[in-house]
């Protein structure tokens, strides 16, 4: 709907439009089916070859407007909701991919997506080579091979925070045939849409920032519909041939631009399930409704704190993209600089050995796995999330052994900056 409205509205406005007498609110269809007066209709359903809801492990109406607005607000043209971003991210590269396929990946993902891709869809014989963003385009191209089938990267990465270019890594994959799927969890659509800048599918971890209050699990992956499939059907006969398990539709023909996330949802979903509950999709609704209000928060707040910790005796590094000492500050101002994320890393100079004494006199940032909700918290990587790897495995993974990872929420930042304050304090 509406390109003419501005992102803000769109938060508010997108997906369900009730028709007179309907609810205001966006209804939870709690229902596993749907009922149909005859049977020949409930066949041509099953066809597809007319549009409506069957069964909720396939699609469901709650969900459906939910990804409407989110389709919306990353300037999309069809979008799915996923069970959680782990599914997003599979189903977004297995929608393109089978046995024999090869994927390029940015080094720096998110580790639940680089133990996807390197381990788990390994052992279903789709191969994944490794690129770090950074390196110049000659070293990208050089990956590419006649089965590559995509690339995959993240807007911003978590929790290493390289803002990736765009463009560098879209020009590449277009010049190989291939679509880019961005990860644009941290960025969220309203400070980054990276369709603007070559991307052909975004996916989403709903979980961070777009519920926004660590209350459900979430997933979505959006189609920009720019990607020419049968312009190069040759290396994607699951878009582009018969598929025999809808009796032959090929779903880039009958389908057009929207090949791509009807084939997810009529086969990925169907075969494999993990859609998300449609209670989970009305929270994650209402979380939307706030997104344009949060994240420019959470990014003041990021700020204030990134710098009141780069100007503190006791601080060894601090790794934020809004700093102007930041490494990916110039990429960072070209592709979101109304701002990038709430999440900071920093390091102690007393080092490793101090940093639990210190997280552990933190009062208002608690200790969780979770990161990107309203809420601010903190984990240590080495100790956590990476507490099997010895320091040396962990430079080598990106993550610093003294790696503090603080997710700034939308509390006053000046209970935030005190709560930092009496912690260090106790620092030594
Ligand atoms: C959390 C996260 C994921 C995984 O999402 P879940 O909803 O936890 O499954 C994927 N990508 C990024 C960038 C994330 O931060």
């Amino acid at each position: 709907m509406s390109k003419e409205y501005s992102i803000e509205t769109k938060c508010i406005q997108s997906g369900w439009k009730p028709k007179n007498g309907e609810p205001r609110v966006l209804p939870i269809y709690q229902s596993t089916t749907f009922k149909y007066d005859s049977s020949d209709q409930m066949g041509r359903l099953f066809d597809l070859e007319e549009e409506g809801y069957f069964y909720s492990r396939l699609s469901n109406p709650t969900n459906d407007y939910v990804a409407a607005k989110i389709c919306d607000l990353e300037g999309g043209i069809g979008a799915m909701l996923t069970s959680s971003g782990q599914a997003a991210n599979y189903f977004a590269v297995f929608n393109i991919c089978e046995a024999g396929s090869h994927v390029i990946m940015s080094s720096s993902v998110y580790g639940g997506t680089f133990n996807l891709l390197t381990v788990t869809m390994e052992k279903m014989g789709i191969e994944c080579s490794i690129i770090d963003p950074d390196a110049p385009v000659e070293e990208l191209n050089a990956l590419f091979r006649e089965n590559t089938r995509c690339v995959m990267a993240e807007t911003i990465a978590n929790p290493a925070l390289v803002v990736l270019d765009i463009e560098k890594f879209a020009t590449a994959a277009h010049g190989h045939g291939v679509p880019l799927i961005v990860d644009n969890t941290f960025a969220t659509p309203i400070n980054c849409r990276p369709f603007e800048f070559g991307a052909d599918i975004v996916t989403h971890s709903t979980t961070k920032y777009m519920e926004g209050h660590a209350s459900t699990i979430g997933g979505v992956i959006v189609d920009s519909g720019n990607f020419d499939w049968m312009a190069h059907a040759d290396k994607f006969p699951g878009l582009c041939t018969p598929d025999e398990s809808y009796h032959g539709i090929v779903y880039a023909e009958r389908f057009g631009k929207l090949g791509y996330i009807q084939k997810a949802t009529a086969q990925l979903m169907r075969d494999l399930g993990s859609i998300q509950s449609p209670q989970n999709a009305f929270l994650l609704n209402l979380g939307l409704e706030s997104l344009h209000l949060r994240v420019p928060r959470h990014c003041e707040n990021a700020q204030k704190v990134a710098e009141y910790l780069e100007q503190n005796e006791k601080i060894a590094w601090v790794n934020y993209p809004g700093l102007k000492s930041n490494k990916y500050y110039a990429l960072a101002q070209k592709y979101m600089p109304n701002g990038t994320c709430g999440v900071i890393s920093f390091g102690l100079k007393a080092g490793r050995a101090a940093t639990s004494d210190f997280m552990d006199k933190l009062q208002l940032a608690a200790i969780v796995t979770h990161v990107a909700d309203a809420r601010t918290c903190v984990l240590h990587p080495a100790s956590h999330t990476h507490r099997q790897m010895s320091d040396e495995q962990l430079v080598e993974a990106g993550v610093a052994p003294d790696l503090i990872r603080f997710s700034v929420g939308i509390e006053n930042v000046n209970d935030i900056i005190a709560d930092l304050e009496q912690a260090l304090a106790t620092v030594k």
